[in-house]
């Protein structure tokens, strides 16, 4: 199965902005990163139409995502309303009665446990994003950003995590296929007190040295390293001073 992950707006757009300054773009594109990595890690296939902070016109998006043949469409956003006091869960669809709905009612419930945040139903919605693609879409609010206390939550990067694990529970439930939350290694699960995702060889000078993979806040892989071994394995000189908290390799 291939998803269409749509983190709305980006770029010039900002979306909604929360009294914080907590910008939508910026939680619609750390969620879809997530939400895309979950999503390969259980064997689906991700197309997005965006990876960064840049601007993407709606007829481009709709486009794309036409053009990859996906089978459901994913569009993220953050509600805002003038009363703050607004505080609930929804997820749009064009019309009720079809997949869309089906696929809608499954995230909304997922979203709904793991924030314990009102449910504020599935509704039918005219949004351009839906009405131009072919393909059963989904459009979610994810609380309102112009709420303080769920702009404040909205802002950590572990909630951007349990909303993605979220929604991709509800996909894959809704694809009938057990969701397999992302696996962290046992006893290997600190490296510079980061949690390694997956294991990765690194070989430097024809020996391998530990390293870990490990997923930053926007979802994106690195390997991770330690100094000293490299410094070792390169014969240089390393010396920690914990007073001026600097590290210094020399030869
Ligand atoms: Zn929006």
């Amino acid at each position: 199965m291939k998803i269409g992950i749509d983190p709305g707006h980006g770029g010039e757009d900002s979306g909604e902005i929360g009294s914080s300054g907590l910008k939508e773009k910026e939680i619609t594109l750390a969620v879809g990163m997530l939400l895309g990595n979950a999503l390969k890690d259980n064997g689906l296939d991700v197309v997005y139409t965006r990876e960064k902070d840049t601007t993407v016109k709606l007829p481009v998006r709709t486009d794309l995502l036409n053009r990859a043949k996906c089978d459901v469409i994913i569009s993220l956003h953050v509600n805002a309303a003038g009363d703050s006091k607004k505080n609930y869960l929804t997820t749009r669809v064009q019309s009720k009665k079809g997949k869309a709905e089906v696929l809608a009612l499954f995230v909304q419930r997922r979203l709904v446990a793991a924030t314990g945040w009102r449910d504020g139903g599935v509704h039918e919605a005219k949004v351009p994003v839906i009405q131009e693609t072919r393909i059963p879409t989904i459009i979610v609010e994810l609380g309102f950003i112009s709420n303080p206390g769920q702009e404040k939550w909205l802002a950590v990067p572990e909630h951007q995590r349990k909303l993605a694990h979220a929604i991709a529970q509800g996909i894959l439930e809704f694809w009938g296929q057990p969701y397999q939350e992302p696996e962290v290694k046992k006893g290997k699960e600190s490296l510079a007190g980061k949690k390694i995702d997956r294991e990765v060889k690194v070989m430097l000078g024809g020996k391998e040295i530990p390293a870990g993979m490990i997923r930053t806040e926007e979802g994106k892989e690195k390997a991770l390293v330690q100094l000293s071994d490299i410094a070792d394995l390169l014969r240089l000189q390393f010396k920690y001073d914990p007073e001026t908290k600097t590290i210094t390799v020399k030869t």
